[in-house]
């Protein structure tokens, strides 16, 4: 059986891009695969976290997996930190990276873009990092959104690079992006991607947004002064980026909500789009609601842990003999 691997950070809650770019798929995909689905807290602290909400966020994450339809008695649901083979297998990554090739990494230039207080090292090398991740596992398919393209790309190359220096042992993984809603787009400035950690709360909705904050963030998302729902990215991003939202959630072709919503004012048009969102999130809400309160959560993260471990464990060991590391094992 093929493997799948997909993390997400827990740098904020998941907004409906993640849901739509990624979590989405994860379900129905995960049976066709030996499937791996991480929490990458050590990606998440490559800007400033606060100690607490990282923790609160961490297990808001966990239990978002479980309401998204995670089956860990098929799947293995796990928190990157708590495999130390991550860590470990980051650092040969770096040492096989070009400072140029990160570099032109355009997540870096963006974030980095945003730091204040300092960029740290690890904004910059938190590419490899996330090579490890995926190597370790020798993924063959990374379900992920369109942002994460690139680093899927250097990924590739780090793992050829790795096979042709030392040893033949890592799998070149293929990136799989969903066919529609790759790239949601933030409500307030539709021409950037939507972004859990975006400071501007009304940018994104989170998938544990009360419906009444739900409707309100929609109904204030920006559009243009044309007044016609038509989809047209280059010069109605705003409105396409609402019809890309529904289109995914229905089920429907956008030419068909299009259709539909001919004549139609955009004050209209988006208490619909609001209603498919508040329709999409309230089942998933209480499932989330479930897990929170259980002490499952847990128990599932314990096992996920020791899963891992026993899986990454054996990569690194084989990559640190491939690279003379330590005494031959
Ligand atoms: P951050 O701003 O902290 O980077 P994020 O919203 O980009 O948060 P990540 O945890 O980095 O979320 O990514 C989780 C998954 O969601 C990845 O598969 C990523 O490709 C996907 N994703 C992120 N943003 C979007 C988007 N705007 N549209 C579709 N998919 C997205
Ligand atoms: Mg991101």
């Amino acid at each position: 059986m093929k493997t799948l691997f997909s993390g997400i950070q827990p740098s904020g809650v998941p907004t409906i891009a993640n849901y739509i770019g990624a979590i989405k798929q994860f379900q129905t995909m995960q049976y066709d695969y030996e499937s791996y689905f991480c929490i990458v807290d050590q990606h998440a602290i490559t800007v400033p976290q606060d100690r607490l909400k990282l923790r609160e966020r961490t297990r808001q994450l966990a239990a978002i997996y479980l309401a998204s339809g995670i089956d860990t008695t098929h799947s293995t649901l796990f928190i990157q930190s708590e495999v130390p083979a991550h860590a470990q297998a980051g650092w040969l990554m770096q040492c096989i990276s070009y400072i140029g090739e990160l570099e032109r990494m355009t997540q870096f230039k963006d974030k980095s873009s945003k730091q204040q207080d300092g960029i740290s090292a690890a904004l910059l090398t938190y590419p490899p990092l996330m090579a490890a991740d995926i190597l370790l596992y020798g993924t063959d398919i990374v379900p992920v959104g369109d942002d994460q393209k690139q680093h899927l790309e250097l990924t590739r190359n780090l793992a050829e690079r790795f096979n042709s220096k030392y040893n033949d042992i890592l799998t070149i993984p293929e990136v799989k992006l969903p066919e529609y809603g790759a790239r949601i787009k933030s409500l307030q400035e539709p021409t950037k991607k939507m972004s859990k950690s975006d400071s501007n709360q009304k940018s994104f909705v989170s998938l544990l947004d009360p419906p009444k904050q739900i409707e309100k963030k929609i109904k204030s998302a920006v559009t243009d002064s044309e007044g016609i729902i038509r989809y047209d990215k280059e010069n109605k991003p705003g409105v396409s980026n609402l019809l890309d939202i529904v289109s995914v959630l229905k089920d429907a072709t956008v030419e068909s909500i299009e259709k539909d919503f001919e004549g139609v004012q955009y004050g209209e048009f988006k208490s619909f789009v609001a209603e498919v969102v508040v329709d999409e999130l309230t089942p998933f809400q209480e499932r989330y609601e479930h897990y929170m309160n259980s002490e499952e959560l847990d128990h599932i993260l314990d096992k996920g842990r020791d899963q891992a471990n026993m899986k990454a464990q054996k990569m690194l060991t084989k990559m640190e003999n491939a690279m003379g590391l330590g005494r031959k094992r």
